[in-house]
């Protein structure tokens, strides 16, 4: 099964992901994740992709796709998280899944209104050693963890992450209802009950 992950950052993708890795034994597929440790390695994809990353831009789509074509499994139940992000991706995503036999199962779209996500993205933090992500105020990290902020994951770059969010990937929710793929879940819900209504779409 192949499940797009559709939203605004901090929508709640990644905690939803984790979950369902962890409890349905899905295999979580984050560009951002995969771009980030590209920078941190210091490959060619990372020293390209960080002047965008930095400006809340988006990376250019043949470099997202190149990257795509070497990630996705072959086999198993994935989530795509945070890709396609412009038709063009979800076009290249759809003749590399029909070369594979396969095809978009599910899209589920992550409905959050802006104040929501500024307050979720200002207040996330991650664990660097473990990539697991926490909230100050929601989702505290336990005593003894030490804690990251995310680069872009100030006030001015969230805000053209969202521009960009706008412009180039909310599109993608017509792409997909034309398709009879798309799924809303209230994503302003606690993570338990957003977890539940994904079980649901998902028919899980
Ligand atoms: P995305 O992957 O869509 O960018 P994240 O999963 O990283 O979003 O979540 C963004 C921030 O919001 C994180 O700090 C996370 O702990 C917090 N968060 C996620 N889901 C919820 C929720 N349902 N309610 C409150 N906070 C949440
Ligand atoms: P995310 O972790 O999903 O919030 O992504 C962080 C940043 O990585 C984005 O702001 C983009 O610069 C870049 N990025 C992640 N996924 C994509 C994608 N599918 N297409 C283009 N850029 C991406």
């Amino acid at each position: 099964m192949i499940v797009v992950f559709l939203g605004p950052p901090g929508a709640g993708k990644g905690t939803q992901a984790q979950r369902l890795v962890e409890e349905k034994g899905f295999i979580h597929i984050s560009t951002g994740d995969l771009l980030r440790e590209a920078v941190r390695k210091g490959t060619e994809l990372g020293k390209k992709a960080k002047e965008y990353m930095d400006r809340g831009e988006l990376v250019p789509d043949d470099l997202i796709v190149a990257m795509i074509k070497e990630k996705l499994p072959k086999e198993g139940n994935v989530i795509l998280d945070g890709f396609p992000r412009t038709v063009a991706q979800a076009e290249a995503l759809d003749r590399m899944l029909q070369n594979m036999g396969k095809r978009v199962d599910a899209v589920v779209l992550f409905d959050v209104p802006d104040e929501v996500v500024i307050e979720r993205l200002s207040g996330r933090r991650i664990d660097p050693k473990t990539g697991k992500v926490y909230h100050i105020k929601y989702n505290p990290p336990p005593e003894g963890v030490e804690v990251i902020q995310r680069d872009d994951d100030r006030e001015e770059v969230i805000r053209k992450r969202l521009e960009v969010y706008r412009k180039q990937t909310a599109p993608l929710i017509e792409y997909y209802k034309e398709r009879n793929l798309l799924k809303v879940l209230d994503a302003t819900l606690p993570p338990e009950e957003v977890y539940k209504q994904l079980l649901q779409v998902l028919g899980l």
